[in-house]
């Protein structure tokens, strides 16, 4: 795909080889407009720190701002190469929680993570700050951790489709009225937003990265206006064209967790060619971009299952039973049987099996 004017080839990891082939076929479909552009913000985490046993909230609230010089100092000690390299505390933010069972004063520190994911920087950094907090407000620190709706470092990708060459306007309105179904009704969002996260988990599993937290910001970004929403928005620009955009949090790393140690990640960023967790980003939104993209169009043209089921044929061939020599063939006549089920595959792999005896 082309990313920022740049050809990338993008390696993804998952059980399911339809995405693979939907993110390309997307991407393919967009080169001509100049394929995928994108934006990220500072690379900014959050590390949440819940003071309970509090007195007087506002009181608590205040003690803490007053003293942001000497948390930046506490924060900024417990990881000196972090903030060599130009990362570290960038602030703070303090809020009274009701729970509707006691007040809690939260603290939010900010962290500049740099091409760290940042979990473990931002987790030793609350755990620091937290016996100096309870000092100076005489509260409890009940819980310290980083928040995974890492709403402060956001990725952006946008990209337009000819309309004459996804199949003209009835398919772009199609796939329009496909978004606001989505965004508008959380049974069709959940589906059409793990067809994002298929694309954007396939990268970051490829890369050694943290799945579970990508996604758990993700969805929760999707919630920010109260109600589950689609994370992509899809509109027609002044010549008609579908234009579609992106925006989720993207807390990716290329130092930190398994990505410096696992070889597979190691051989996938090499296949990336980057150098930045700013660049992993970027590309892995435009991933989700592509994916969500192919999965419209087929839902509203030929349905999903036509492309997914022919490529579902090989592991339904090995479910089978059939052997490694067996599959390609099997599969070949599956997918002219046009009936990709089991039976069907047992059925022609004896019919193979008798001929050949
Ligand atoms: P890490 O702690 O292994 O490495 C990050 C450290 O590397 C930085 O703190 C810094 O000291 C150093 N570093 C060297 N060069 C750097 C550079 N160019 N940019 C930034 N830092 C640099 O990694 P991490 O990102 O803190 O941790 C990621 C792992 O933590 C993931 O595997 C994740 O699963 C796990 N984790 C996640 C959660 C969560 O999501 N809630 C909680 C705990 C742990």
């Amino acid at each position: 795909m082309i990313v920022d004017g740049k050809d990338k080839l993008v390696p993804m990891a998952t059980e399911e080889s339809s995405v693979v082939a939907a993110v390309c076929n997307a991407a393919k479909q967009c080169r001509n407009t100049g394929g995928f552009y994108t934006y990220t913000s500072e690379p900014i985490m959050i590390g949440q720190i819940q003071l309970i046993n509090v007195l007087n909230p506002m009181i608590t609230k205040q003690i803490i701002l007053e003293n942001e010089e000497d948390i930046k100092s506490i924060c900024n000690e417990v990881d000196p190469l972090l903030v060599k390299l130009g990362g570290g505390f960038r602030g703070m933010e303090v809020k009274v929680l009701d729970n509707g069972y006691e007040y809690n004063v939260i603290v939010h520190i900010l962290v500049n993570t740099r091409d760290a994911m940042g979990a473990n920087a931002v987790n030793s950094m609350v755990e620091a700050l937290s016996p100096v907090l309870e000092k100076w407000t005489d509260t409890k620190a009940n819980m310290r951790i980083l928040s995974n709706l890492a709403d402060k470092r956001l990725s952006m990708a946008r990209a337009t489709w000819n309309t004459d060459e996804i199949g003209g306007e009835e398919v772009r309105d199609a796939m329009l009225s496909a978004f606001r179904f989505a965004d508008s009704d959380p049974y069709r969002a959940a589906t059409h937003n793990k067809g994002i996260m298929n694309g954007i988990s396939a990268v970051i599993l490829a890369t050694g990265n943290d799945t579970r937290a990508i996604e758990a910001g993700a969805h929760a970004y999707a919630c920010r206006t109260g109600r589950y929403r689609s994370l992509s928005s899809w509109s027609v620009d002044k010549d008609g064209n579908l234009c579609g955009s992106l925006e989720l949090p993207m807390a990716v790393g290329l130092i930190g967790g398994a990505t410096k140690v696992h070889p597979t990640a190691q051989q996938n960023l090499e296949i990336l060619n980057i150098e930045s967790a700013d660049e992993l980003a970027r590309i892995t939104c435009a991933v989700g971009l592509a994916q969500n993209f192919a999965a419209m169009k087929a839902l509203v043209t030929t349905g999903i299952q036509k492309g997914h089921m022919s490529l579902h044929a090989k592991n339904i061939v090995a479910m089978a039973g059939a052997t490694t020599d067996e599959i390609d063939k099997v599969t070949e006549l599956l997918i002219q049987g046009g009936k990709i089920r089991i039976d069907v595959a047992e059925e022609i792999l004896a019919s193979l099996r008798n001929t050949s005896m």
